[in-house]
């Protein structure tokens, strides 16, 4: 039995630099056990670059991402991969995988090096294809999908690791309308007791379903509070240089913005 802590993910001062070009510039965060974090902000604040460095695709310095209070860059990868699974903007497979041998991948943290799957494994995989609608596509090869069922099968596989804490950059980028619902209700309501950080895009959605949204530009955050207190008209319009007109959702009362075209509205 796992071991459950209130407070995952610890950011202390993190920076990151490419080059001489400084993208993340002191980041603090704390992420709470069973709440959903979306990151949003203008292309290249730093989100994608936010998400690798929790996830160790990039390497942060030591003692500035700590998972479960240990600092990341000291956990094994095997030990990682049972506490994070992270689904990446582009997936791309180049070998000739089924679905069904993809999201199995999922479950090599939990498995000796020469072991084969057990039944339990496939069982596991199982739920979580079914749960992301990509159970009817196990025998097809990967590379044969469309951009968005490849996504969710990744989802799947993401799943499938049984993690505590699910990092997703753009999981909806591809997706028609009603697999964005259907993605988004799978990761929030049917895993219970997780931590999710997503990078979305479509603001509205991010604060129908997030408990906390986190505004970055240029390397910072802007700010970080609950969808009403992060979406206001003048976080929007001074961020994303547009001007928008805000709105409640009728049902779930969340903010939800209007942006407003410089043609249409002159
Ligand atoms: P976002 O996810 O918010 O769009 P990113 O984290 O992808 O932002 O990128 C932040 C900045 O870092 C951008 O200006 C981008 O061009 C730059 N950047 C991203 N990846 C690299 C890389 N591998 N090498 C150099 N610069 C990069």
């Amino acid at each position: 039995m796992k071991k459950k802590y209130s407070v995952p993910i610890i950011i202390k001062d993190l920076k990151w630099n490419y080059g001489d070009r400084n993208v993340l510039k002191n980041i603090n965060l704390e992420f709470e056990r069973n709440k959903f974090y979306t990151i949003i902000g203008p292309n290249g604040s730093g989100k994608t670059t936010l998400l690798k460095n929790i996830s160790k695709i990039l390497f942060p310095k030591k003692e500035c991402v700590y998972i479960n209070e240990i600092d990341l860059i000291t956990m094994k990868n095997k030990t990682l991969a049972q506490n994070i699974s992270y689904v990446p903007q582009n997936t791309m497979i180049d070998f000739e995988f089924s679905v069904m041998d993809v999201v199995l991948m999922g479950r090599n943290p939990y498995m000796g090096r020469f072991q084969s799957e057990r039944e339990e494994d496939i069982e596991i995989a199982k739920k979580a294809m079914q749960m992301t609608n990509t159970w009817k596509l196990r025998e097809k090869n990967i590379n044969e999908l469309s951009g968005g069922e490849r996504q969710r099968v990744i989802v799947a596989r993401a799943l499938t690791q049984d993690t505590d804490i699910i990092i997703l950059d753009e999981p909806i980028s591809n997706l028609d309308i009603h697999h964005q619902i259907e993605l988004l209700d799978t990761v929030k309501f049917l895993k219970k007791d997780i931590t999710v950080i997503a990078v979305l895009h479509d603001l509205n959605l991010a604060a129908k379903y997030s408990d906390y949204l986190i505004l970055t530009n240029n390397g910072e955050i802007v700010q970080k509070g609950s969808p009403r207190e992060v979406l206001t008209k003048e976080n929007i319009e001074k961020v994303y240089s547009i001007k928008v007109n805000m709105i409640e959702d009728p049902v779930t009362g969340s903010p939800h913005i209007i942006p407003m075209s410089t043609y249409f509205n002159r």
